[in-house]
């Protein structure tokens, strides 16, 4: 069999880049896991070979984020857009609610699903400014947890880090999940799709700690009950095993490749290299206000909107992949999530010089 590699440079948002010796392992195992004469997708999931791989993935979870015992770790399926509902559903009493930070278009879907089913209400909102920056979020209220997107990743905006507030945090991680280390005490609750930043679509994970959870006083529905999602091991029903067993090779290699401090500075290295050029070139500008810029998709726009199909072909020309912006804002993003080498990046950068050579 042919070693996989990148011959692409894939900039695409998600589903998102994995690591070639992933993509190797996960195929090998479709055909036969670990030597078990059936292929993962035949196994039964409450075989020991599976119920070894679920236990692998979690555990991989708290070791990497370094997680207190009192969090609990699932992989869940609805992706994260489920996640909007069970999350408020899980965290917002009966004679509570919740507030939100609306900084995109998910947190926004966050929090017309969090309506449908209770309280909630928008603290703070960028939406006038085109969703170009991440506002500051207000102090005390009555509120009992305070919802987040971590990363926009349509738009290109990150906090910077964990925030301070005078509340638990419930936070959509989807796109910058293992990205860096966190303050895992901030958080009540993280969810996050596995296709951004960790795996294929089909799952989603939510990390949540023990002690604020089933104190709302719903009788929730059983798939939305995190807690009863915990009493099964993340066996409730059948779990969607690939995308599982592929995060979970991913969480393997994350592991052996130094952990999130690593992905870090290779993600911090990444984004110098991609805003540096944008802040260079005369033909780009960049579309995320510079304190609120993010490390995983940076988005921009080219000055003269008659150049952008002309950008879109010298990068296709390139062999990049996944370039053009959502269609919501236009222009350009590269998504450089952990598995994306330096090397793509310089790869894009050399083409917007060329650009500018021949275009400028
Ligand atoms: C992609 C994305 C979602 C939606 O994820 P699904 O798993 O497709 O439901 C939600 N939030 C953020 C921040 C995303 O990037």
């Amino acid at each position: 069999m042919s070693t996989t590699t990148h011959t692409i440079h894939n900039f695409s948002a998600g589903p998102c880049i994995l690591p070639p010796s992933v993509l190797e392992q996960a195929s090998a195992a479709v055909r036969e896991l670990d030597g078990n004469g059936l292929s993962l997708i035949e196994i039964s999931h409450r075989s020991k070979p599976f119920v070894a791989v679920m236990e692998e993935a979690r555990d991989l979870v708290r070791s990497e984020l370094n997680l207190p015992d009192h969090y609990e770790v699932l992989f869940l399926q609805g992706g994260a857009s489920l996640g909007f509902l069970t999350t408020a559903m899980n965290f917002t009493p009966t004679d509570g609610s919740m507030d939100y930070a609306v900084t995109g278009t998910w947190a926004k879907k966050a929090l017309k699903e969090a309506r449908k089913m209770g309280a909630a209400q928008a603290i703070t909102s960028s939406e006038d400014s085109g969703f170009n920056h991440i506002p500051e979020l207000p102090g005390t209220s009555s509120a009992s947890a305070v919802h987040i997107t971590t990363n926009n990743t349509i738009y290109g905006t990150q906090y910077a880090g964990d925030p301070v507030v005078d509340k638990p945090i419930v936070a959509d991680m989807s796109s910058d999940i293992f990205s860096r280390p966190i303050d895992i005490e901030r958080y009540a609750c993280i969810y996050a799709g596995a296709q951004k930043n960790m795996g294929p679509a089909g799952t989603v994970l939510y990390i949540y700690d023990k002690r604020q959870a089933g104190k709302t006083g719903r009788d929730l529905p059983s798939y939305l009950d995190l807690e009863l999602h915990a009493d099964k091991d993340s066996m409730f029903n059948t779990p969607p095993v690939f995308a599982i067993y592929t995060s979970m090779l991913t969480l393997r290699w994350l592991k052996g490749e130094g952990g999130v401090r690593e992905m870090q500075q290779r993600n911090a290295a990444k984004a110098a290299c991609i805003y540096g050029e944008i802040d260079r070139n005369p033909l780009f500008n960049g579309y995320a206000a510079s304190g609120s810029r993010s490390v995983m998709n940076a988005t921009f726009t080219a000055a003269d909107d008659a150049l952008t199909p002309l950008f879109l072909d010298a990068c296709n020309a390139a062999g990049i992949n996944g370039i053009k912006g959502h269609r919501s804002i236009g222009g350009f993003r590269a998504s450089m999530y952990n598995a994306l080498p330096l090397s793509s990046v310089e790869v894009l950068t050399d083409v917007m010089k060329e650009f500018e050579r021949t275009h400028g």
